[in-house]
C-alpha cells in the first residue's frame, strides 16, 4: 500500500487497520475515524486494496463510495478491482460489490449446507477414513473395508478377552504390524516430517483406544459432530449430541454393536495409573536441548533390600524410540536440585545486594533474547496475512466462475472447503502470534516482580516443589561434552517472567556460568 501510495505521488499518508472485524460491520473503530475525517474534508484520496475491504455490504459500501465521498472531493482507489473515482470507468464497482456481499453472506452456508446433505444421505465426506477402510473406488463417498480390516477386527477381539489397550498397543508392535498413522503417510504422503512416520510400529495406548472407541466400526456414520461458529468465527465447536447426523449401516460393520459396546466398557476401566514419583520435585519442566522433548523421570530399583535409587532423568525420545533419534541427556535429581538450589541463591543473593541495578540488568538481557523471537513471530504473521489475502483472492475467483457458470455447484463446494479451511487455519494461527506478541510488552514490567520474588531465597537450602515451580518456567538440558579430563553438561535455567538469564555475558553472571560448567561427572 505504502509503495503504491509513494509511487502515485501521495503524501502524508495515514493508515487505517481494523484487524479482526469483519467486513460485514460497518462500526469498526479506524473505519468510523475515515469517515470522520472525510467528513471534516481532510481526506484528499482513499486507497484500498480491494473493494471488500471497504465493507462487504453494497448499499452501504454504495452510499459512502457514490454519496459520501464526492461531496467532500474524496477519490476513491481500490487497487485490485480498477476502481478510481477520479477519471477512469467504474462502471464494474457496483456489480463487485453485490458480489462481494453475495460472497460473504451465502459461500459459508452453502458449504455447510452441503456437507449436511452429503452426511444426511450416509455419504462420507472426511479427507482420510478411519483404520481399516478406504474410499470405495466406485463411489468416493462410500467406505470399504480394507486391507487393514483385519487387523482392526483382532484388536477388538483382544479387548474382548481382557487385554488392556497398552498390552494391545504391545502386541501390534511386536508384530511390527504399521501403525494407522504410518500408513496414513504412506497413503497421502501425510506426517512425512513426523518422527513417527520413522517408527512405523510405534503403537500407542492413545492410537489403539482411538481405534476401539469409534462407532465407525459398527458400520455407522457420525457425522456432523463439530462445527465452526459462524462464517465470521471459524473456532471449532462441538454440536449437541441431539444435533449430531447418525446413519446406521453406510458400510460393512467390522464389528457388531453387542461387541463394541463391551469393549466401550472394558478399555473405560482405568488402567492403574503408573504412581508419579513424588520425589520428582522437577515434574514437567525439564526437557531435552537436542530434540525439545521433556526429560522422564525414573528411579529405578537398586535391588533386594537397598530400596530405589534417589532417581535420574534421561531424554524421552531416546527413551522411547532408542539412540537414532536423540541421545540420553542423562542427570541425576541430586545434580539437578543442587544446580538449581545454586543457581537461585546466587540470583538471590544478586538481587539482595542490589535490587534496581539486578533487575535493571535482567531486562537489559532479556529484551536482547526477546527481539530474536518477536522479530521472528513478526515474520510469521505477515506471512499467514499474505497468504490469507492470497487465498481470499483465490476463493473470490472461484465463486465468480461459479455465478458465471464456468463451474458447477459441486465443484465450487469441494474445492472452496479446501481454501476455507486453509484460511481458517491461518486465521487462527495470526490470533495466536498476536496473543504472544502482546505478551512481550508486560514482561519487561516483570524483571522488577521477579527481582522482588527472587530476593527472598538468599538463605534457602532445601528446594520444595512448589518453589520450583514459582520460579522456574523451564529447565533445558544439553549432552554431555567432554574435554579433556572434565566432563561438563550444560543446563539452561529459564525463570518464569524472564527467561533464560544465564548464558549471556554480563557483570552480575559471572557467578554463575562458572558454576555451571562445575557440574562434573
Ligand atoms: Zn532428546
Amino acid at each position: 500500500m505504502e509503495r503504491y501510495a509513494r509511487e502515485q505521488g501521495f503524501t502524508n499518508c495515514q493508515f487505517f487497520v481494523d484487524d479482526g472485524y469483519s467486513g460485514t460491520n460497518y462500526n469498526r473503530p479506524d473505519f468510523q475515524r475515515l469517515i470522520g475525517l472525510v467528513e471534516e474534508g481532510k481526506v484528499a484520496v482513499i486507497i484500498v486494496k480491494d473493494l471488500s475491504r471497504l465493507g462487504r455490504n453494497y448499499l452501504q459500501t454504495g452510499y459512502y463510495r457514490e454519496v459520501v465521498f464526492p461531496e467532500h472531493d474524496t477519490r476513491f482507489i481500490a487497487i485490485n478491482d480498477n476502481v478510481d473515482t477520479y477519471g477512469s470507468d467504474n462502471e464494474f464497482a457496483p456489480f463487485k460489490e453485490i458480489m462481494d456481499e453475495w460472497y460473504a453472506k451465502d459461500c459459508s452456508r452453502k458449504t455447510r449446507s452441503a456437507y449436511r446433505t452429503k452426511a444426511l444421505k450416509g455419504e462420507y465426506t472426511g479427507p482420510h477414513p478411519a483404520y481399516g477402510y478406504r474410499k470405495d473406488p466406485q463411489d468416493r463417498h462410500h467406505l470399504i473395508p480394507d486391507e487393514h480390516a483385519p487387523i482392526v477386527k483382532r484388536m477388538f477381539q483382544m479387548a474382548v478377552e481382557g487385554k488392556t489397550v497398552c498390552q494391545i498397543a504391545k502386541t501390534l508392535e511386536a508384530e511390527q504390524i504399521p501403525t494407522a498413522r504410518a500408513y496414513l503417510m504412506d497413503e497421502y504422503g501425510k506426517y512425512k516430517t513426523d518422527e513417527r512416520a520413522r517408527h512405523p510400529y510405534a503403537w500407542t495406548k492413545r492410537s489403539v483406544y482411538q481405534i476401539l472407541s469409534n462407532p465407525i466400526y459398527t458400520g455407522k456414520l457420525v457425522s456432523q459432530r463439530f462445527t465452526s461458529r459462524s462464517f465470521k468465527d471459524k473456532r471449532i465447536i462441538e454440536r449437541p449430541e441431539d444435533e449430531w447426523v447418525i446413519i446406521e449401516n453406510t458400510h460393512e460393520a467390522l464389528v457388531d454393536q453387542e461387541t463394541f459396546d463391551t469393549v466401550q466398557l472394558r478399555i473405560q476401566v482405568k488402567q492403574p495409573f503408573h504412581q508419579e514419583n513424588p520425589k520428582n520435585i522437577f515434574r514437567g519442566l525439564i526437557f531435552c536441548a537436542d530434540c525439545g522433548v521433556r526429560l522422564v523421570f525414573r528411579a529405578r530399583n537398586k535391588g533386594k533390600g537397598k530400596g530405589r535409587s534417589p532417581g535420574e532423568f534421561s531424554c524421552g525420545k531416546y527413551r522411547r524410540y532408542g539412540g537414532g533419534e536423540c541421545s540420553c541427556h542423562y542427570i541425576t535429581l541430586v545434580q539437578l536440585k543442587e544446580l538449581v538450589l545454586q543457581d537461585i541463591r546466587t540470583h538471590a543473593s544478586l538481587a539482595s545486594t542490589d535490587r534496581d541495578k539486578y533487575a535493571e540488568h535482567l531486562a537489559s538481557l532479556s529484551e536482547r533474547e526477546w527481539n530474536g523471537e518477536r522479530a521472528s513471530y513478526q515474520k510469521e504473521t505477515e506471512q499467514c496475512q499474505r497468504r490469507i489475502s492470497e487465498l481470499d483472492a483465490i476463493l473470490k475467483k472461484l465463486y465468480e466462475d461459479r455465478v458465471f457458470g464456468v463451474i458447477s455447484d459441486d465443484r465450487y463446494v469441494v474445492l472452496s472447503a479446501d481454501y476455507e479451511a486453509e484460511s481458517s487455519k491461518l486465521k487462527d494461527r495470526c490470533k495466536e502470534l498476536q496473543n504472544l506478541l502482546d505478551s512481550f510488552t508486560k514482561r519487561s514490567r516483570e524483571a522488577r516482580d521477579f527481582a522482588a520474588l527472587v530476593e527472598q531465597y538468599t538463605d534457602i537450602t532445601e528446594l520444595t516443589e512448589e518453589l520450583v515451580h514459582t520460579l522456574i518456567e523451564k529447565i533445558v538440558v544439553h549432552e554431555k561434552m567432554v574435554a579433556d579430563t572434565e566432563t561438563t553438561m550444560r543446563v539452561d535455567i529459564y525463570y518464569r517472567f524472564v527467561g533464560n538469564v544465564g548464558g549471556l555475558d554480563g557483570e552480575v553472571l559471572k557467578a554463575k556460568k562458572h558454576q555451571m560448567s562445575a557440574v562434573n561427572f
